[in-house]
């Protein structure tokens, strides 16, 4: 590796991940980098990629984005979570709200106090003490300066995309239109320039990789090893649709289990984006794009079309003058919307580690230690709504339910499972509340809880939790209907 200075970074693909590290980049570096992107409309990008996780919120701050500019132009609505139907057993239903739930103490979190609660006869689910499942229920909505509710969005993706290359543009990135044929390394296997088509050549010191499945950079040409978690998340394969919207936009996410895979709705302003996630040896393409098709309302308005995939990850996500982002880096099925989250963390973090005075060894390592620690996390997260399931009705499920999972999954669910208790580390993307909403959803009831509080009164515990649920009525009551207020925050003019 050289010790060459880092002055000048050239982004190779403009799909969602290019644009985001694009903007980041020049808004935060601009003055001490030239920032360049190339990409090709021939190749096109995957266009999918609507739902979206709330640090995305923090991401636009320190863009300097506005809200309601950003709502407007990519045809945005409001998300509080993803309601779950048909995982744990056909026929059920929760859902995996952001913010937090309910009120524990120093020794105990919240889910030992509401166990006591259930012990002695109070049968009101777990999202009864969330504001956001109660306002998803309710289809309600607002900001506010304290924001008591916690949210992302639902985006257009095609939309996003280019609202980032404008405000990229505008700031000073140039944009290179081209196809790029070779790239070119030095003698030591370091990149040194992007060969395009039109025979323009294109060098520079660092390379940020955003070519999505095909991986020109960090695969096809520095041979970055591929770690398979397919025996994990089987599905391979997803088809999405749009539909033209029926009814106002619900705040969130749905995402149906079906017997080889599942299904998610996600309503936008002007239309609903569909997509069916399947695993190709439970279910055809052909099977799978007629099971989407039937099961979506109003009138299609795209082609289905089949992406194929294998879960998993680089081996390290910066390699050499290298760095992955977006799909050429990897892929964690869209259940949890933590791609784009993913490529915002890596711009940010690679930011933080910007090799200006060359690429050292010890900012790799640390770079690929915290992407790894953070992805497999979520890795483990996502496996969790596959495993933790009664269904026995498909292969799929069979084989989902009885599979081995990663150790670190393994000892939350024993903990969990037997005691009621959950610990998380520093780094972890999904917090306590996200865990125990979706391991009491699905139906995992701990043996045992804290005995804290059993040492409250009948009267006491009674009162608790009813003041926790009357609480939430109250501020849902002053809070108005999401789409009325998407209507006067930020609706799209077409
Ligand atoms: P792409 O969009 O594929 O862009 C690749 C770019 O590289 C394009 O600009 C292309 O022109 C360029 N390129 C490629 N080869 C060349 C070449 N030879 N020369 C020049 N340019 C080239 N994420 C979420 O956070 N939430 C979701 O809800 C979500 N849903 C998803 C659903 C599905 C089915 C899939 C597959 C993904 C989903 N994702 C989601 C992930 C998200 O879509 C992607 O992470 C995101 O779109 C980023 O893609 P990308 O920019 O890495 O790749």
């Amino acid at each position: 590796m050289k010790n060459n200075n880092v002055k000048k970074v050239v982004i190779a693909g403009g799909g969602t991940a290019g644009w985001v590290a694009a903007a980041a980049l020049v808004k935060q570096l601009g003055k001490l980098l030239d920032v360049v992107l190339v990409e090709s409309d021939q190749i096109g990008t995957v266009g999918v990629g609507e739902a979206t996780i709330p640090p995305m919120r923090t991401f636009h701050s320190l863009l300097g984005i506005d809200e309601q500019e950003f709502m407007r132009a990519t045809e945005s609505v409001f998300k509080l979570g993803i309601s779950f139907k048909n995982w744990g057993q056909i026929g059920d239903q929760y859902i995996h709200p952001f913010g937090s739930t309910g009120q524990g103490s120093y020794l105990a979190d919240f889910q030992h106090l509401w166990l006591h609660g259930k012990s002695k006869g109070i049968n009101e689910e777990f999202g009864a003490y969330s504001l956001e499942v109660q306002a998803a229920k309710a289809n309600k909505f607002a900001t506010s300066k304290n924001n008591i509710l916690n949210y992302a969005y639902h985006l257009d993706a095609t939309r996003y995309a280019q609202f980032l290359r404008k405000f990229s543009e505008k700031l000073g990135v140039k944009r290179i239109e081209g196809k790029i044929q070779q790239v070119q390394q030095h003698p030591d296997g370091d990149i040194k320039a992007l060969h395009l088509e039109s025979g323009e050549i294109i060098a520079a010191d660092f390379f940020i990789d955003c070519t999505g499945f095909a991986g020109l950079l960090i695969d096809k040409t520095l041979k970055t090893p591929y770690e398979d978690w397919s025996h994990w998340l089987p599905c391979n394969s997803a088809v999405p649709v749009q539909t033209e919207s029926i009814e106002p936009a619900k705040p969130y996410v749905t995402c149906t289990a079906h017997k080889a895979g599942w299904q998610w709705h996600i309503p936008l302003q002007h239309r609903v984006g569909n997509g069916n996630v399947f695993c190709d040896a439970f279910m055809s393409d052909e099977q799978a794009k007629q099971h989407l098709l039937e099961n979506v309302q109003g009138k299609v308005l795209t082609e289905p079309r089949v992406i194929k995939y294998k879960t998993g990850r680089r081996k390290v996500f910066w390699n050499r003058n290298c760095v992955a982002l977006g799909l050429s880096s990897g892929f964690v099925e869209p259940l949890e919307s933590t791609s784009i989250y993913m490529f915002m963390m890596g711009i940010v973090r690679l930011m933080r580690l910007f090799p200006f005075n060359g690429v050292t060894q010890s900012s790799i390592d640390e770079y690929n230690q915290q992407s790894i620690a953070e992805l497999e996390n979520i890795r483990d997260f996502i496996i969790l709504h596959y495993h933790a399931t009664s269904r026995e009705d498909s292969e799929f499920w069979r084989y989902c339910k009885n599979m081995s999972v990663p150790d670190s999954l393994s000892h939350r669910l024993e903990l969990f499972r037997e005691n009621g208790l959950y610990y998380q580390g520093d780094r972890e993307l999904f917090r306590l509340d996200s865990w125990l909403h979706v391991m009491l959803g699905q139906g995992i009831m701990p043996k045992h809880y804290h005995s804290i509080f059993k040492t409250m009164s009948d009267e006491e515990l009674v009162s608790h939790l009813t003041n926790t649920r009357n609480t939430i009525a109250n501020t849902l009551s002053k809070i108005p209907n999401h789409q009325e207020f998407v209507n006067q925050y930020c609706k799209a003019q077409r």
